[in-house]
């Protein structure tokens, strides 16, 4: 029986069962399973650099050096032309300038508040049209899209995050991230194992694991490029309810005794201490069982459509078709009825080894059409 999981797969699981049964079990590779986002490539920048932060290597550099030597790793592994890098950089410059006029309050909402969120404001896309950044953003996303073979994201009710917008969020981030002192770092974007009882074990990437006056640290990041941190998202967080359970025997350190949530965006952090013994932590074993027991509810059952909207799989699972795997494989369900009938009719309905057959032929898709061609292969043979 399966006990050890990818902390992706328990998350999946939890976002909707049915989810989980079309990317792992029935391997819809069809389907284009959670793309990379220009959205992800600023956390990744700076977990990157982090990772080079904790070797010890370039003293001398600054985080946010680091951030964006990352990056131009990147852009020349993909062959981006120096053109574009110029102005990539150029873009960075000008909205750091019109971005912090914002963030330092010297321009301020009409009541006297700060702005939270920038870009939600009309003044700051005036500035940015006015700049000429926003056809600047244009131009670079043409010439980086591709090679870095990842899809646009849209933020809500901000809209398109271009790369132009990574790469300048990966550096405010850098600039926001309190660096803890080297010696305390005992790794960095790294797997670590969570034990979660009853054998299941669940690996997790911690993005920084500290050793310090307070014990085993762990760190999460929240890195969706918004501004607005709600610390209560900091309980919330299956990241961090999982790392919580490390006993950081691999690092020869002891368990985890508390997890830093950090918010990238806003610079902000909240340190939880009881996430091992919630009622939460008991969720990982919860889901991991129902994958063991092969328990699978599609997410449409609720009635809540929101997020089967955004669901790669939503072309299996609001098809017309009432049983989404029919829709995936037509002709399995009919084949799979067939052998029951037929097992009933021969006295075997019961037998386990038959009930275990129906299922795996469900999950590999055989259709009839599969199993003509096999018999009379097997015919032409004889
Ligand atoms: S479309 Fe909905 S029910 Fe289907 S796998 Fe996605 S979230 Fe689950």
């Amino acid at each position: 029986m399966k006990e050890h999981f990818a902390f992706e797969e328990i998350q999946d699981y939890l976002s909707c069962s049915l989810l989980y049964y079309l990317k792992y079990r029935a391997k819809m590779e069809s389907l284009s399973w959670a793309p990379l986002t220009t959205a992800d490539l600023p956390g990744e920048a700076v977990a990157q650099a982090l990772g080079v932060f904790a070797t010890g290597q370039h003293p001398e550099m600054s985080f946010r050096e680091l951030v964006r030597a990352v990056w131009a790793t990147w852009m020349k592994q993909k062959r981006i032309g120096a053109d574009t890098v110029t102005m990539l950089l150029g873009y960075e410059a000008l909205r750091g300038q019109i971005m912090s006029e914002f963030l330092s309050g010297k321009i301020k909402k009409k009541g006297g508040k700060h702005y939270v969120e920038p870009r939600l404001s009309s003044r700051y896309r005036q500035m940015i049209e006015h700049a000429g950044l926003l056809a600047a953003a244009e131009q670079i996303e043409a010439h980086m899209l591709e090679p870095f073979g990842v899809s646009p994201a849209e933020l809500e009710l901000i809209g398109p995050y271009r790369m132009a917008d990574a790469y300048a969020d990966s550096l405010l981030m850098a600039d926001r991230y309190p660096l803890p002192e080297r010696e305390e770092v005992i790794a960095a974007n790294t797997d670590v194992v969570a034990k979660s009882g009853a054998g299941i074990e669940i690996t997790v990437r911690a993005k920084l694991l500290l050793q310090g006056g307070s014990g085993t640290t762990a760190v999460v990041h929240l890195d969706e490029p918004v501004f607005y941190f709600d610390a209560t998202w900091a309980g919330r967080n299956l990241e961090a309810i999982a790392l919580s359970l490390h006993d950081g025997q691999a690092h020869g350190v002891g368990d985890v005794s508390q997890v830093v949530v950090r918010h990238l965006m806003s610079g902000q952090a909240v340190a939880r201490r009881q996430l091992r013994t919630s009622r939460l932590s008991l969720s990982l074993l919860h889901a991991a069982r129902g994958i063991q027991a092969d328990l699978y509810l599609p997410q449409f059952l609720s009635g809540d459509f929101t997020r089967c909207r955004k669901c790669p799989a939503a072309i299996v699972c609001l098809d017309q078709k009432e049983d989404p795997i029919e829709a995936a494989y037509p002709g399995t369900l009919s084949w799979s009825e067939r052998v029951v009938l037929a097992s009933e009719k021969a006295g075997m309905s019961g037998d386990p080894a038959l009930r275990d057959l129906v299922q795996a032929l469900a999950e590999t898709a055989v259709s009839t059409q599969d199993l003509a061609r096999f018999m009379s292969g097997r015919d032409d043979a004889a």
